[in-house]
């Protein structure tokens, strides 16, 4: 069924270069058109538009955003003996709640199994289920041969972003030469290689000495995964890039001793590196993981949380260009159930937090409000960077004639709590309960349709579509 035209008018469209009072008129799922007065183009009128009978939206007083883009989440993800607690239908129906109206999920390849199984299952848990649009990166777990033979009908079919873990030694991580192989044979496919940066034998070490001393609480976790570590292993794998000849693209992002690498490549060495970070890394710090008992648990990631110094030097680093995305890295654990597996040792707490719904309203109150970022750069970082770095700009990522119509319509004074009571997330806790937030997204469309109306989720599962991406290309996408 075709829906009427719709006709946004009197919002405030902000795109990651423009900032005006205008219009926007939305159809066959796309932007047909846009500017501040559409009405004089003759394409629509009160009665008598070349468009016929159109749907009028009323946005006084709303910022008009392109739709949310997060590139790192992690939906019914089986890890450390569990799956995070998210399926593709719960997950993106929080993040529609929050603006996000698409993601970059991961599928991971199981040691000793293809590429090839991994992205089916992947396609399996979304199918049917997410109510906006998704794509996958791959994670490559096991390079091998038969496994690098897969990679260019990945590329070839859209997964142009492939995932190494230089952590999670003897499940998840691959070793420097790997790394260094994939880089070069992402380069010649047009692929662009992300890394989990720190260094896993660090950690192994320090994991055991703590457990040997009967040290089991929350905060040896992250005692164990030190900021230090986590800076070595982001300029080793930059090295890497660099010998390479290759752009590379750091996930979740944590502390000023990363950040410094990644300055180093690009100020010194005129190397482009992208990296990406999360608002719990912007907004939290270690000492919540010294919380009395376990509740500490609640944060247990990795990287884990870092301090107030750390964080002062990312919001830095997300101003000057250093830093081009906001992820959420959403990958939850219920508290009870699931967090608790790891009781009596801190290694066996699943790793990872919720997040999905928070990115934008957390962003513009600790970021726009503070005069920390500018409106621009906000989409650039919630929208804008990912779609281009990922290959899907200009479907997504903006508002331009052509494009999606995923757009969020932004109210930039309505207050809130954040709170697991409201939260849409299957989770029992929020890693971010009790936070303040002024601006919330009130309204969503995903390809031209209502998937949020006035704080009413409309999108009925299964709408979302998969996004084949197109190839990297370093020239295009040399985005600060
Ligand atoms: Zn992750």
């Amino acid at each position: 069924m075709q829906t009427k035209v719709k006709w946004i008018r009197g919002g405030r469209i902000i795109t990651a270069t423009e900032d005006f009072q205008g219009e926007i008129l939305v159809g066959n799922g796309q932007i047909l058109a846009i500017g501040s007065d559409l009405q004089a183009l003759g394409l629509v009128g009160r009665s008598s538009g070349a468009l016929g009978d159109v749907e009028e939206i009323d946005a006084r007083g709303l910022y008009v955003f392109p739709g949310g883009v997060d590139p790192h989440t992690h939906l019914d993800l089986p890890f450390m003996g569990t799956s995070s607690s998210d399926d593709f239908e719960t997950g993106t129906i929080a993040a529609l709640s929050g603006g996000t109206t698409s993601i970059i999920d991961f599928a991971i390849q199981t040691q000793g199994h293809s590429l090839g199984e991994a992205l089916n299952q992947w396609h399996e848990k979304a199918l049917g289920k997410a109510t906006i649009d998704y794509a996958f990166h791959m994670a490559i777990t096991d390079l091998n041969e038969k496994t690098q033979a897969e990679i260019p009908g990945l590329v070839q079919g859209g997964i142009t972003s492939l995932k190494c873990f230089m952590a999670y030694k003897g499940a998840l991580m691959i070793d420097d030469g790997q790394l260094f192989k994939l880089m070069l044979q992402a380069k010649q496919l047009g692929a662009l290689v992300t890394l989990h940066c720190e260094n896993a034998e660090l950690i192994e070490v320090l994991v055991q000495k703590y457990l040997s001393e009967g040290k089991t609480a929350p905060v040896y976790h992250e005692l164990s995964h030190t900021a230090i570590g986590e800076g070595e292993a982001t300029h080793r794998a930059i090295a890497l890039s660099r010998v390479a000849g290759h752009p590379a693209y750091v996930v979740h992002l944590t502390c000023d001793e990363a950040l410094h690498a990644v300055k180093d490549s690009l100020t010194r060495h005129q190397h482009p590196v992208y990296s990406e970070t999360c608002p719990q890394y912007l907004l939290l710090d270690r000492k919540l993981y010294e919380k009395p008992g376990f509740e500490g648990a609640k944060w247990v990631m990795s990287p884990p949380l870092r301090t107030e110094r750390d964080q002062e030097a990312l919001w830095a680093g997300l101003r000057d260009g250093f830093i081009q995305t906001i992820a959420t890295d959403h990958c939850p654990f219920n508290y009870s159930g699931q967090k608790d597996r790891g009781m009596d040792s801190f290694a066996k707490i699943p790793n990872g937090a919720p997040g999905i719904e928070n990115r934008l309203n957390l962003l513009f109150t600790y970021g726009v409000l503070k005069n920390r970022i500018s409106l621009n750069r906000f989409v650039q970082l919630t929208s804008t960077n990912p779609a281009k770095i990922f290959g899907m700009y200009p479907k997504k990522g903006t508002l331009a004639p052509g494009s999606d119509a995923d757009i969020v319509l932004f109210d930039p004074t309505r207050l809130s709590t954040i709170s697991v009571a409201h939260s849409k997330h299957r989770c029992d806790y929020s890693a971010f309960e009790g936070f303040k937030t002024q601006g919330e997204a009130v309204s969503v469309l995903v390809r031209g349709e209502w998937a949020m109306k006035d704080r009413k989720i409309l999108a009925t599962r299964g709408v979302g579509q998969y996004i084949p991406r197109q190839r990297f290309n370093a020239h295009q996408q040399w985005v600060r």
